[in-house]
């Protein structure tokens, strides 16, 4: 499905740069030796902002479906056509603390097996070419 293009800030560009040489990278806060994601400006573990303790963590791309939604009626006009899609929460392999929000592509509405392997792949989407992170079950 289309998607809008997000505009990197300058927090989260190492984020976007990397997905745009198809690597997935998560903020890692190494005060508390802790993923985070979204990106934030500060670490969720102890509240620092010092930007010694943060960097990017290259991360497998391999993940695992803990939980999903269907939605029907979504407020962001580009996804309405689409309408119902899948929401799917994934779980990375390198901390289940940290979830990523995915449509499935290929995968039928209502049709999501928890608890299945998923792998990242990386769609570009159309307004800026910025691209994103998707996930697709592991067959
Ligand atoms: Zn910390």
């Amino acid at each position: 499905m289309p998607k809008q293009s997000p505009v990197p800030d300058a927090l989260d560009k190492p984020y976007f740069d990397a997905l745009n040489e198809d690597r997935l990278v998560i903020q890692n806060w190494t005060c508390c030796q802790r993923l985070q994601h979204p990106p934030a400006a500060t670490c969720g573990g102890c509240g620092s902002n010092q930007l010694q303790h943060m960097s990017w963590k290259q991360v497998s791309g391999n993940g695992t479906i803990y939980s999903y939604g269907v939605v029907y009626d979504s407020p962001i006009a580009v996804l309405q056509a689409d309408q119902p899609y899948n929401v799917a929460l994934i779980e990375l392999e390198e901390d289940p603390g940290v979830k990523m929000l995915s449509h499935l592509p290929g995968r039928a509405v209502d049709d999501v097996p928890i608890g299945a392997k998923v792998k990242v792949i990386f769609e570009t989407t159309p307004a800026t070419g910025q691209k994103v992170p998707e996930w697709q079950v592991v067959s």
